[in-house]
């Protein structure tokens, strides 16, 4: 227990600024800080620095953090010790609520403490501040029709993007022969989609999420993939999205319905999400099918499936073997051709459930029918992402 000649009220008053005034119990605000030494005297000046850093960017809602010298956190602590101080205002939320206020007063934005346009970074440490614009998301399903257009950019190893080569001292510049100068292996729904959102909020680039991928080669039908396109950077927070809709369909090879802005939240959602797929996939056989042959595949309906990673992937993803749910399967087809259309759970590869790859898929279309099998044509036909659409309508 502490003695009397020790109780808080018997400590004589220590000179605080208002800031450090704040963090200690029946302290009056003074000019001299022997606390801080003055150093919180700058949070004027940084804030009016800070709000500077975010001119030409729109914004109307931020936030605040600091970084303060260790050496005045333990004093503070010090201090609250020695006079016995418990549950005490720390000294990063009174500098958070004066720069709030001071923010508050000097323009005609609101404080919002979670998803802000802008988090103002005040540093007392080096006597520097910075404006982190927060990224915007944009969200919808796509379809593709081609089938040489992959998922995300795919930069060209050879020039690593640039499109050219050479440059370094006496080296000339030439454009690189491996991409054609374009920096990039195939054209992507990634730059399709992604381009124009970018520049109609004006940002310095853009991250592609979605709920799984299909194969380069793969047509994406349906009702599409759900996907959210991050612009990073942007100086603008609103941009006519009917016009942006209209601009990317505007490329016959893709589609997507309405775009809406959501926050980073229902993006994790989105890519954390493993929904059942539906397939149509064009299969060639080596010998011509049989009656008999439509009962045996019908039987793999409900099946679950153990898949050791394709061979095909084998050079990127780790050789694992997986146990997938063939939630249901048909067949029609004649002669060496057969059309199967497959609803499986996510993350099951087709191409390999039809082919087997050299056993590596048990059982397969392949190893039932005792015959070679072969994916000529894949489409995805349904994401089954019911749970997706009931949550980005609220
Ligand atoms: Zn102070
Ligand atoms: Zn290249």
């Amino acid at each position: 227990m502490p003695s009397f000649e020790h109780s808080p009220s018997n400590i004589p008053s220590m000179g605080l600024c208002s800031i450090c005034a704040q963090t200690i119990k029946n302290e009056s605000a003074n000019a001299e800080c022997s606390l801080c030494s003055g150093l919180f005297g700058n949070l004027e000046t940084l804030s009016c620095m800070a709000i500077g850093k975010a001119e030409g960017y729109e914004w109307s809602t931020f936030s605040i953090g600091c970084i303060i010298p260790k050496k005045i956190l333990v004093a503070q602590e010090a201090l609250w010790l020695e006079r016995g101080l418990e549950n005490s205002r720390s000294i990063k939320n009174a500098i958070n609520g004066a720069a709030r206020e001071y923010i508050l007063s000097k323009t005609a934005k609101k404080y919002s403490s979670r998803a802000s346009d802008v988090l103002f970074l005040l540093d007392f440490e080096r006597n520097s501040v910075s404006a982190q614009i927060s990224p915007i998301f944009v969200f919808s399903h796509y379809k593709k029709y081609a089938r040489d257009i992959s998922q995300s950019i795919w930069h060209c190893k050879k020039c690593a993007g640039n499109g050219r080569l050479g440059g370094r001292g006496d080296e000339k510049i030439c454009i690189c022969e491996k991409c054609n100068g374009k920096g990039v292996m195939y054209e992507s729904v990634e730059g399709i989609i992604g381009a124009p959102i970018r520049r109609a909020f004006e940002g310095e680039e853009t991250a592609f999420h979605a709920s799984g991928r299909e194969d380069i080669d793969a047509v994406m039908r349906g009702s599409g993939r759900p996907f959210a396109i991050e612009v990073k950077n942007p100086r603008k927070r609103k941009a006519d999205m009917h016009a942006l809709q209209k601009e990317i369909n505007r490329d016959v090879r893709i589609r997507v319905p309405s775009l809406s802005t959501v926050s980073q939240h229902f993006v994790k959602v989105v890519c954390s999400s493993h929904f059942e797929k539906e397939y149509e996939a064009e299969v060639s056989l080596e010998r011509e099918i049989a009656k008999s042959d439509f009962k045996k595949i019908l039987s793999l309906s409900g099946k679950t499936i153990w898949q050791q990673t394709p061979t095909r992937v084998l050079h990127r993803r780790a050789d694992l073997q997986r146990k997938r749910k063939i939630i249901s399967i048909s067949a029609k087809g004649k002669g060496k051709k057969l059309t199967l259309r497959i609803r499986a759970q996510a993350g099951t590869y087709i191409k390999e459930l039809v082919s087997s790859d050299s056993g590596r898929t048990k059982p397969s279309i392949s190893g039932i029918l005792g015959c070679k099998a072969i994916v000529e044509k894949l489409d995805v036909v349904k994401i089954h992402d019911e749970f997706l659409r009931r949550v980005s309508k609220k």
